[in-house]
This record gives C-alpha cells, sequence and structure tokens, in this order.
C-alpha cells in the first residue's frame, strides 16, 4: 500500500476521532479529513502524522494536534463573513491550507526565514493559491491585506496586541493562546462597538510568540 491509501484510511480514522473528541462543525470534519497531515511532517515523522499528537517540525517549532487546529478553527467560523482571514505563525502550513479551503483569502506570516522560505515553496507546489505567504514579525500584523474578518495566533503572546485587533473588522473575531502568569489559556474575542468581548475556552499549550524576525 502506498502513503496515499494508507493516509486516506487514517484520514477517515482522524474525522471520526475529531468527532467524538466535541468538534462538531462539518465543514471542518470534512476539510480535516481532506488534507493529507504527513506531506506538512519530516519524512521521518510521517508514520505519526495521523496520531493526536502535536509534532516537531524544526527549528524547534511544533505543528500543533489535529484537535486543537479543528477546535481553533470552529471558533473562526461564523456563518457571514468568511471573506479575509490572518494567521500568524505559518509554521509547516498545515493550519493555513484547512483555512484556505474555508476563507476566500489567507494570510499568514512566519518570523522564522527558512521555515517561511521552506513552507511558502511547500504550498506554492501544492497550488493554493489563495494563501499570501508572509516572511515577517506577527505582531506587526499585515496592514496591506486588512481589515480581516478573523485573526487566528498559533503561537502564545502575554497581551492581546493592539495592532492585530486594529486591523479586524468591526465584529471580527480573534482565536488564540493567551499567556497569562505563565499558564495559556484559549480565547475567542470579538471586536464590537461596545469594546473587546473575552471568552476563555480551553487550557493549551502553545510555543510563545516571539518578537522580531530571524
Ligand atoms: N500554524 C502552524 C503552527 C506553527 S507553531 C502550523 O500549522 O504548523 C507557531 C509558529 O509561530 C512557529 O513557526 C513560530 O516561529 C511562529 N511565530 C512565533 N512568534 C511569531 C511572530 N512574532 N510572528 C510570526 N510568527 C511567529
Amino acid at each position: 500500500m502506498d502513503i496515499k491509501d494508507i493516509s486516506s484510511e487514517e484520514l477517515r480514522k482522524l474525522a471520526s476521532s475529531l468527532k467524538q473528541q466535541g468538534i462538531t462543525n462539518d465543514s471542518v470534519l470534512n476539510i480535516m479529513s481532506t488534507i493529507q497531515r504527513h506531506i506538512f511532517v519530516e519524512p521521518a515523522l510521517r508514520g505519526r502524522a495521523y496520531d493526536f499528537d502535536a509534532l516537531p517540525i524544526g527549528f524547534n517549532q511544533t505543528i500543533s494536534s489535529p484537535y486543537i487546529v479543528a477546535k481553533m478553527t470552529q471558533l473562526l467560523i461564523e456563518t457571514e463573513s468568511m471573506e479575509n482571514v490572518l494567521e500568524i505563525g505559518t509554521g509547516c502550513g498545515y493550519q493555513a491550507c484547512v483555512l484556505s479551503n474555508l476563507f476566500e483569502h489567507v494570510t499568514t506570516i512566519e518570523r522564522i526565514k527558512p521555515l517561511y522560505e521552506k513552507t511558502s515553496n511547500l504550498l506554492k507546489a501544492l497550488n493554493y493559491k489563495n494563501i499570501s505567504s508572509i516572511y515577517g514579525d506577527g505582531f506587526e500584523g499585515c496592514k496591506s491585506n486588512a481589515p480581516y474578518d478573523a485573526i487566528i495566533m498559533t503561537a502564545s503572546p502575554s497581551v492581546i496586541p493592539d495592532e492585530l485587533v486594529s486591523q479586524l473588522k468591526p465584529n471580527g473575531r480573534m482565536v488564540l493562546p493567551l499567556n497569562i502568569n505563565g499558564s495559556q489559556k484559549l480565547y475567542r474575542i470579538k471586536n464590537t462597538k461596545k469594546g473587546i468581548l473575552k471568552k476563555e475556552v480551553d487550557d493549551v499549550l502553545f510555543v510563545p510568540m516571539l518578537e522580531g524576525i530571524i
């Protein structure tokens, strides 16, 4: 059996375990059962690509577990306003691909140059035409593609970056792992007329969001 056959069987199992773990959105389940996760990890780790773990992607960074990707994506979805999304922390590009099947346009930012180069080449090779891959500091967002319906942060900051909030549309939403006194919580925030509404969702563990590019 080649890896394609193995992965379609694994993808079916992955989607059904996501459902069992409480992922309810059918679009998220459908998309995650079509994207071959093994393509995004190192060849040596491909056998573990459909396990429920976060995996190393080099440069001291990790691809989040499928459950966390599904959970965060589900939190970003609203029936209307699925045009423009910003992701902070491109990493291996898996989350960006999931988003690109749901939103009309995805902008994704990575601060580590070789990781940015490797992933933007992969995304080009996979022919994802609605993803703009940017080398830069996510704290600055990407003004030229703003405003965004939604922003997802896949590295953990210790404050909600004001600059990113300013790049959200009115009623835009942001999902982020916020580090408060050393422990991380997943939040969904909404940019309303009355100010920022903040909802705590879960305990999580992400790599820290660091300033500047390298
Ligand atoms: N979404 C990714 C997960 C990557 S892990 C995936 O699907 O693979 C988080 C990533 O955030 C790392 O690659 C890290 O380098 C990046 N990161 C951390 N701080 C950042 C910042 N200030 N700007 C942009 N990327 C950042």
